[in-house]
């Protein structure tokens, strides 16, 4: 059996008409960049996280270059983050001029810890990113808690979890000053190429990125500071207005293969509940969860990947490439080893939980259209190698 990581050409063929008819559309008006589409794709992206104010961009990575450009930071102003996300969240803070404070994650979550937020804050803090990594909400209620008292505006990188919704019924990406999300085409809405989106509740920062988002200029020709060419193209906006109304169902379809796996790897006497974190001979997978931060309900967990731990990691992938199964390590190197951060004063501290999921975790298949014979494969395959 085969199971690719991920295969976008089985949800394109889901929506193939559509979308070839919407950007046969924007080929025939000719207007290719920003223009209809894309106020069509903002209105619908503010309805849905619940801002007032959506902005279709460049990239992921753009919007959290935006966002970091609008505070004006200069070398003296740190910006907090978790040393272990994608690479664009550290490299957007020195982009913008100041110095990232990379800080450790929470074993269970992947996510930010908040008391270690806090326990990086000095009097040179201006911002905080909080990541939503995997699909999954950082614990907004005490970040945001914690920011207002110090006076740090908070950017949610949300890349990963468009549409996912904390105990309080908040999408991420709306609690924050900012919320920057992707569309690259991996993500779980994905454009032909590369786009994003910023949201703000906040009238004044929503005028700022207008103008930002086209070399802050205005009126034409006339530039009161300096942004970018940070806009989005119409045909990228045609396609995700096709593909936004079939989000929420293909959340819930990996959300069910994440429960696949959940289950079948208990059965399979690999583990005996989700979100441990020790491994022991009863848990030898450690499996995620859909993290409680309050007695009150969970958070809903997108599932842009799922991330199980294993010891013996980098073994078991040479065994699910022989089993031809498609895996992935997010991520191999922390911030704060590579070799580009190592002048950055933080670099230098320990960061225990991130370098051990660096070396323990491993992303398994879970886009919307796997069956679930090959999820029972993927836990046969590692049943297999781990038990003997
Ligand atoms: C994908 C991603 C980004 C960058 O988005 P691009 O659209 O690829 O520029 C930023 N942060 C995280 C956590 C991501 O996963």
């Amino acid at each position: 059996m085969n199971v690719p990581m991920l295969d976008l050409k089985l949800q394109y063929a889901s929506i193939a008409e559509e979308a070839e008819a919407a950007v046969l559309d924007v080929c025939r008006s000719q207007w290719c960049v920003l223009g209809p589409k894309v106020q069509e794709l903002e209105e619908t992206m503010a309805a849905y996280c619940g801002t007032n104010h959506a902005l279709g961009v460049s990239s992921g990575t753009d919007a959290l270059l935006m966002c970091l450009m609008a505070l004006e930071l200069n070398a003296q102003d740190e910006v907090i983050l978790p040393t272990y996300s994608f690479f664009a969240t550290a490299g957007a803070v020195v982009r913008a001029g100041a110095t990232p404070v990379f800080v450790d994650i929470d074993p269970v979550t992947f996510n930010m810890r908040p008391d270690a937020f806090a326990d990086a804050i000095t009097d040179n803090t201006k911002a905080v990113i909080p990541v939503h990594l995997y699909g999954q909400m950082a614990d907004m209620d005490s970040i945001m808690a914690i920011a207002e008292e110090h006076d740090i505006t908070v950017i949610e990188d949300a890349a990963q979890s468009l549409g996912a919704v904390d105990h309080k019924g908040r999408k991420a990406g709306s609690v924050g000053h900012y919320g920057c999300y992707s569309f690259y085409p991996t993500k779980n809405l994905g454009a032909f190429g590369d786009a994003g989106l910023v949201v703000t509740n906040d009238e004044s920062r929503q005028t700022h990125l207008v103008q930002m988002r086209n070399h802050g200029m205005e009126p034409r020709y006339y530039h009161d500071f300096v942004g970018g060419n940070f806009r989005i193209d119409a045909i990228q906006a045609a396609v995700l207005n096709v593909k936004a109304p079939h989000l929420d169902n293909w959340h819930a379809a990996r959300r069910n293969n994440a429960d696949i796996y959940n289950r079948a790897f208990i059965e399979a006497g690999l583990a005996t509940k989700t979100g441990e974190i020790e491994f022991s001979d009863a848990e030898r997978v450690l499996l995620p969860i859909d993290m409680h931060y309050s007695s009150q309900d969970t958070n809903t967990h997108i599932y842009n990947q799922y991330v199980i731990r294993v010891q013996h990691r980098d073994h078991l992938r040479t065994v699910l490439q022989a089993a031809g199964i498609g895996h992935d390590v997010y991520y191999p190197v922390p911030f704060h080893k590579q070799k580009c951060f190592q002048n950055i004063p933080t670099a230098k501290d320990r960061f225990p939980v991130s370098d051990d999921a660096s070396e323990t975790s491993i992303a398994l298949p879970i886009f919307p259209e796997l069956k679930e014979e090959q999820l029972l494969y993927v836990v046969e395959t590692i049943k297999k190698e781990v038990l003997g």
